[in-house]
């Protein structure tokens, strides 16, 4: 590796050198979902963030275990929702059973990431198929005299924490401006402050999620099951956590408070979070009729977009912008990523069509070395891209017979094209996919029409090339002619 990774850490506020605690294993964790409701365009940006960077750290070769939660316990909102939590209201109105509608909104975000193809991570574990583990990790918290039992719930003792620890690191807040901003939301009156939060919660009767603990029935905190569930599968310490920097505060405030309380020192080395998204200027929200969903961006059915964006647009989209800075999505923005995006791919249409000569007037290192440069300095995936569209001008300079490449660094171009933009970019070539089983299929058939319709125009007979041309037309592939013969893509 000759560039060394330097990810931006919250934690320390810079830039530092990527040292695993355990090379050349990597343990990552990042929050998912809460699977109460269809995913939608905020969960999109976390994903492919922590997509690339898992892609990226495994072609670097680094063996990682990526680690992302399902939180299906569902959690109270502390604006909305006194006293039921949205799976349990959601199911009361349905009837359904609380984990037929978490499955439910699992299996659509499941199949909107494959959508995207963002990776699998190698364990999605469920909150609610490890109270036990939450259970435990309170034990530990009340062991170490962090936390308070009142009422039938364990809140944690954020006052106590802080004489020792330092309660509000990450976010860089102090409890002086944490009691203001608490206050307002107080009326759990179970609690000893505003700030202290429920590790435990008491279940109320007519509460559907419920399990049995030491305290009575009741529920895991939401902040609990990232703490538990990343030690169970990471261990006390492990390397990168992340997440949008809305979790900042209070979540992973939360979660390095239990962790510290519980293990006695920090979890995660490096803090890494994604900034946040925007809807034409505006912070998406249900209330502002800028919701979108995925499937809606998918489908185009959404009263703000002028027409449908494919999976891999969004991606594309999401990658031009660096992860820490904000990304407004707008209809000329992502038409603007659906342009260049085809521009990429056909660009590297022509290079697979590119014939190897005796001598190079281009140097594939390059392109290989700018792209590398750019990711391990804080996965600069805009600076990548960039770099890349510099070389589809010279990709169709190659094609076009402008420039020449002898058969050694043609193959090295291509494997830094697949290195880059199939594997750590995870970009697919969605037309070619989208022609009836890809383009490979049709391609001979298309070939041979083409040729007899080379042959026609050779004769002079008119009536039978542009029979052809129309008839390929009608089907959605486009013919350009060149003097040396033809070229066709599918539209
Ligand atoms: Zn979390």
């Amino acid at each position: 590796m000759e560039n060394k990774l330097v990810l931006y850490n919250t934690l320390t506020r810079r830039k530092e050198e990527f040292e695993p605690i355990n090379p050349p294993h990597v343990g990552m964790y990042v929050c998912g979902p809460t699977v109460y409701g269809d995913p939608h365009l905020g969960h999109a940006r976390p994903a492919i963030t922590f997509d690339l960077l898992f892609r990226y750290l495994k072609a670097e070769g680094y063996k990682v275990r990526y680690v992302r939660n399902i939180t299906d316990v569902g959690h109270l909102e502390h604006d909305a929702d006194e006293g039921e939590d949205k799976i349990a209201k959601k199911a009361r109105l349905e009837q359904l059973e609380p984990m037929e509608v978490a499955h439910y909104y699992t299996e659509r975000y499941k199949a909107a990431m494959a959508a995207l193809n963002v990776e699998t991570p190698s364990i999605e574990p469920n909150a609610s198929g490890h109270i036990i583990e939450q259970i435990e990790f309170v034990k530990r918290i009340l062991d170490n005299g962090f936390a308070y039992e009142s009422n039938g719930s364990i809140y944690f003792d954020v006052e106590k924490y802080n004489g020792k620890y330092r309660y509000g690191k990450l976010s860089g807040r102090n409890l002086d401006d944490i009691v203001t901003d608490t206050r307002k939301l107080d009326g759990q009156d179970d609690k000893r402050h505003s700030y202290d939060f429920a590790l435990w919660k008491k279940a109320a009767p007519e509460h559907i999620m419920r399990w049995p603990s030491p305290w009575g029935d009741g529920f895991p905190g939401w902040h609990m099951e990232c703490s538990a569930m990343s030690t169970k599968y990471l261990g006390e310490r492990f390397d990168i956590h992340g997440g949008g920097m809305d979790l900042m505060f209070p979540h992973h405030e939360c979660e390095i408070a239990q962790s510290t309380s519980a293990l006695g020192h920090d979890s995660a080395k490096y803090w890494v979070h994604n900034n946040m998204i925007t809807i034409n200027g505006q912070k998406m929200g249900k209330s502002l009729g800028n919701f979108i969903t995925l499937e809606e961006m998918f489908t185009g059915k959404h009263k703000l977009l002028e027409q449908a964006y494919t999976p891999m647009t969004v991606r594309f989209f999401i990658l031009q912008a660096h992860y820490r800075s904000t990304l407004d999505f707008s209809n000329d923005a992502l038409q603007a990523a659906e342009k260049g995006l085809d521009r990429m791919m056909k660009g590297i249409e022509a290079l697979a069509k590119v014939k190897p000569s005796s001598a190079s007037t281009v140097a594939p290192d390059e392109l290989a070395a700018r792209c590398e440069e750019a990711m391990a300095d804080d996965l600069n995936s805009p600076m990548v891209i960039s770099a890349l569209f510099d070389w589809v001008r010279i990709f169709n300079q190659l094609a076009e017979g402008q420039q020449t490449i002898t058969a050694e660094d043609l193959e090295k171009l291509k494997a830094t094209v697949d290195r880059w933009v199939f594997g750590i970019l995870g970009l697919r070539d969605e037309k070619a996919a989208a022609a009836g089983g890809g383009k490979d299929m049709v391609s001979p058939l298309v070939d041979m029409l083409l040729e007899m319709r080379m042959k026609a125009k050779a004769d002079k007979d008119w009536a039978t090339s542009d029979k052809i041309r129309d008839g390929l037309t009608a089907i959605g592939i486009r013919v350009k002619d060149r003097k040396d013969g033809f070229d066709w893509e599918i539209e």
